[in-house]
């Protein structure tokens, strides 16, 4: 018989959601070691390194004491910590980020029905890559939260085909009101209106959140401004509902 899936997990807190259309409400994060990109502005560069000997637990709900628990982690032991945060705050739901949470397919598949089980919301975080990842889920997340890459703003190989194929899985297996798709973007607006065609052609249902490009931590200022208002006027020539919020946990000071 195969034996549990498990994972490496760079940390687990509770924390107020600070990206896309769900920005202030309280997620417990997950966030999963690993990840296949590498963005000019990625925010997370530990979950890209050396996989760490454990992982950095929140003790109480909001509290920034970490405990370490080491790595790997299995089903169990990660239903056991959520239920632990889950009974200091009623939190809005797990968010299953990384690094590049698909990249653990094994592991997803056993502790998506588990959280589900427990009537937890689970929510994926994912850079929208990997469609196949998401179509062989046993059992889909209720939410799922896809990035589009610019190329000039991600510093990405383009990855256009596999962003509308993801899209495309997501709508059929968890609806178009349980998508969102989120744009980092700074000076190349055509792209900003190649993605909002993108989502536009799959389903004007799905809300497309502009997100200027900010600062990596401890990494040079973006070169330019992100032009918002072009920018969503630009979008807006192809989808319907395009909101521009930048990460608002940095305003915030929070991690
Ligand atoms: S997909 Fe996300 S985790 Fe991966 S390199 Fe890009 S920003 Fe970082």
């Amino acid at each position: 018989m195969a034996s549990d899936p498990t994972a490496v997990v760079q940390e687990i807190f509770s924390g107020i959601q600070g990206e896309g259309v769900l920005v202030g409400v309280r997620q417990l994060f997950v966030r999963l070691h690993g990840c296949h990109l590498a963005c000019a502005y990625c925010d997370t560069p530990a979950a890209r390194a050396a996989a760490p000997a454990v992982c950095r637990v929140e003790r109480d709900p909001g509290s920034r004491v970490l405990e370490d628990v080491p790595n790997p982690l299995a089903v169990d032991d990660l239903v056991a910590i959520v239920r632990r945060q889950y009974a200091g705050y009623p939190h809005q739901a797990v968010s299953l980020t990384g690094g590049e949470p698909l990249l653990h397919a094994a592991l997803l598949a056993h502790l998506l029905p588990a959280l589900h089980a427990e009537g937890w919301v689970t929510y994926l975080e994912t850079n929208g890559a990997l469609p196949d990842a998401l179509a062989g889920l046993p059992v889909p997340p209720r939410l799922v939260a896809m990035d589009i890459k610019l190329p000039s703003t991600a510093g990405t190989p383009p990855l256009w085909e596999a962003h509308a194929a993801f899209l495309r899985v997501a709508l059929a297996r968890v609806g178009a009101g349980a998508v969102q798709v989120k744009v980092v973007f700074g000076a190349e607006l055509d792209e900003v209106e190649r993605a909002a065609a993108l989502v536009a052609a799959q389903s004007r249902a799905v809300p497309l959140v502009l997100q200027p490009v900010t600062a990596r931590p401890g990494g040079p200022p973006p070169p330019t401004t992100p032009p918002t208002l072009a920018a969503q006027t630009r979008a807006a020539r192809h989808h319907s509902d395009v909101r521009v919020i930048p990460q608002t946990h940095v305003a915030l000071g929070q991690w």
